[in-house]
C-alpha cells in the first residue's frame, strides 16, 4: 500500500541515519511494529525533532512508499519526557520497548500492546508502584497479549478452580496443580528448577495482570514478601519465552535494577 496514512502508536527506538535523518521503530495499533524515516529530524528547527524520540505517543501521519514509511507529523503527541530525568524509570521504559520489539511484527494489529505500553509508561511516570514491580505486571500482560500466558485459571488435573492455599506451577508446561492433586505437603514458596510452589495470592496476582482492564492494571500492591515471590514467578515465566539476550536487560542488571 502506498500513499498517506495515519497510524496511532509509540516510538520504540530511534537512531540517527545519514547527516540529518532518523530512523524510528514505531509500534502502531493498526500495522504492528513498523520502521520509518524521519527526514531532517536532526536539524535544529525540525518539527520532527521531538516526535522522533523514544516513548512519543500520538497519531503519526505517514507517507508509505513501495519500500519505506516516512513520518510527516504527529498529532497530539505525548512525550513522557519526565522519564528521561530518572535513570531507573528510563531504562525500565526502554526495556518495555525492547521486549515489545521482540514480541511484535509488522502487519499485525497491535492495539492491545500499544495500550499496554502507554499505560505502563503512565504508571512509571506516576510512580505509585516501583519500576521493578511495574515491570513484572508489564511482562505477564505482554505475554498474555501475545497469546502465551500460562493457564493459571484452574488445576490441570482436577480442572477445579478450587480454594487452595498453594499451587504447583510447572513453568515449561504453563499449567498449575492444586495442593491435593500435586500432593503438596509444604505450601511455602519454593523454586525447584522450572517447577514452583506458589501461594494463591501470587496466582491471583498473575490472574489479575492477565485479565484486568488497563485503567486498573497498575493499581495493586503486594506485601514485600509476596512481591518478591510474584517477581520470581514472572521472571521464570518470561525467561521460558524469551530466548534472546536483551540489551536493556543487561543494562538494568549492570545498574543493579535487576533483582
Ligand atoms: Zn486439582
Amino acid at each position: 500500500m502506498t500513499g498517506e496514512l495515519t497510524l496511532t502508536g509509540i516510538v520504540l527506538s530511534s537512531m540517527p541515519v545519514g547527516d540529518y535523518d532518523r530512523r524510528v521503530s514505531i509500534l502502531t495499533s493498526e500495522k504492528g511494529r513498523i520502521s520509518a524515516f524521519a527526514r531532517n529530524a536532526r536539524r535544529p528547527m525540525s518539527s520532527l525533532r521531538a516526535i522522533s524520540m523514544p516513548f512519543t505517543y500520538g497519531k503519526f501521519s505517514m507517507y508509505a512508499s513501495r519500500d519505506a514509511y516516512s513520518v510527516n507529523a504527529c498529532e497530539n503527541p505525548i512525550y513522557f519526557d519526565s522519564l528521561s530525568s530518572d535513570i531507573e524509570k528510563m531504562y525500565h521504559a526502554m526495556y518495555f520497548c525492547e521486549l515489545l520489539s521482540y514480541f511484535t511484527r509488522e502487519n499485525s494489529e497491535e492495539r492491545e500492546q500499544v495500550k499496554l505500553l502507554f499505560t505502563a509508561l503512565k504508571a512509571l511516570e506516576k510512580g505509585n508502584q516501583t519500576p521493578a514491580f511495574i515491570r513484572r505486571i508489564f511482562e505477564i500482560r505482554c505475554l498474555a497479549n501475545y497469546g502465551e500466558a500460562p493457564n493459571i485459571f484452574e488445576c490441570s488435573a482436577c480442572m477445579k478452580k478450587t480454594d487452595t492455599k498453594a499451587w504447583l506451577f510447572d513453568i515449561k508446561q504453563g499449567t498449575i496443580k492444586c495442593e491435593t492433586c500435586a500432593g503438596l505437603k509444604n505450601t511455602a514458596f519454593r523454586k525447584d528448577g522450572t517447577v514452583l510452589t506458589i501461594p494463591e495470592t501470587v496466582r491471583y496476582a498473575m490472574h489479575y495482570c492477565i485479565t484486568a482492564q488497563y485503567k486498573s492494571l497498575f493499581a495493586f500492591k503486594l506485601t514485600p514478601e509476596l512481591e518478591n515471590q510474584f517477581a520470581a514467578t514472572v521472571e521464570a515465566v518470561i525467561k521460558n519465552h524469551v530466548d534472546k539476550p536483551l540489551k536493556t536487560l543487561e543494562i538494568l542488571e549492570t545498574l543493579g535494577y535487576n533483582q
